[in-house]
């Protein structure tokens, strides 16, 4: 299942492997705060946080007398849980819209046209009409993969020249859409974040076009984050941010993560709910972020 696809991703990075050793037959004492903290911050979840959470929980094993590393560890989990607080969010697509329109942002490499084609499958199982809408023109792969990804869904695609302008495709799609009676509409979009000024004026361009058609829409926005890369998403994601309101995050590639830790300090820093995780390369491998499976995963 799921979770336990999260587990062997997360296990397979040293990091993980050793919060399982510094939680085992070990007595509570100094040099185990150390351990763990260093940990902490080489999974990624943000010196500041690591150092606080290790503070906070030297105190709490002195006061409730805390021997074993075993009972540390469910504190710890307990600890980090509050941690999450709030970053726990489930993708908001009410039945009566349609389409309902879903954006998505992140830089290229993120994973964004692979969490689109696994949504897109998710969708079509469900007996769903998706569309799926290729407003990455600046590179020719990014549409043939999408390409790829709705003949592999079963999706239609709106699609046009490399070079096209985003948003009179996303224009198209949309209006497709509604004609089409499609009742969910997926928009790739560029993200050249080197060209920050005209990525933004390109994203918001693109915002305004599908509100012309869909006052409401769109329905969520997401922003696609690579776990691999760690604390370095954030700032990332703040360029996006500017850009536009970003309703959720989608963290990719935790199968695959060193830095699994960095989903903490991701929704923390962003204050944006995560709303689906990437653990693999293949279609189904999309799942609902769970806070309580994501700590699970992480510490055992
Ligand atoms: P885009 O440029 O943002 O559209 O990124 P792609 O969707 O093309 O993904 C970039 C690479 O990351 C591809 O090789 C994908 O197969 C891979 N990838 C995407 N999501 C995941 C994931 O959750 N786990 C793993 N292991 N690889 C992923």
């Amino acid at each position: 299942n799921l979770l336990e696809k999260l587990k062997r991703g997360l296990r397979k990075t040293k990091e993980s492997v050793e919060f399982g050793i510094v939680f085992r037959g070990r007595k509570v004492d100094e040099e185990l705060f150390e351990e763990l903290e260093e940990l902490l911050v080489k999974a990624d979840i943000g010196v500041k946080t690591a150092v606080a959470l290790v503070e906070d929980l030297r105190r709490i094993a002195l006061r409730k007398n805390i021997k074993t590393s075993e009972e540390l560890k469910e504190v710890t989990k307990e600890k980090v849980k509050e941690l999450l607080k709030g970053c726990e969010g489930t993708l908001n697509i009410p039945e009566d819209k349609k389409p309902a329109v879903i954006l998505f942002l992140g830089v290229n490499g993120s994973g964004k046209t692979t969490t689109i084609g696994k949504l897109a499958y998710k969708f079509t199982s469900e007996g769903k009409k998706v569309m799926l809408v290729a407003a990455d023109t600046f590179r020719a792969a990014a549409i043939e993969q999408l390409e790829v990804w709705a003949k592999r869904s079963g999706a239609d695609i709106t699609k046009k020249h490399e070079g096209a302008d985003p948003a009179a495709v996303v224009y198209e799609g949309v209006e497709r859409a509604i004609k089409e009676g499609h009742d969910i509409t997926l928009i790739d979009t560029a993200g050249r974040l080197h060209t920050k000024e005209p990525l933004i004026n390109e994203l918001r361009k693109v915002k305004k076009v599908i509100q012309k058609l869909l006052p409401e829409e769109p329905t969520e926005t997401l922003l696609v984050l690579d776990a691999t890369i760690g604390q370095n998403s954030i700032q990332q994601a703040k360029v996006f941010k500017e850009a536009v309101d970003i309703s959720g995050i989608v963290v990719t590639k935790l199968d695959g993560s060193a830095k699994g830790g960095a989903v903490i300090a991701i929704c923390r820093e962003l204050k944006i709910p995560i709303k689906l995780i990437g653990v693999g390369e293949s279609i189904e491998d999309l799942q609902q972020f769970s806070t309580e499976e994501y700590v699970e995963a992480l510490f055992d």
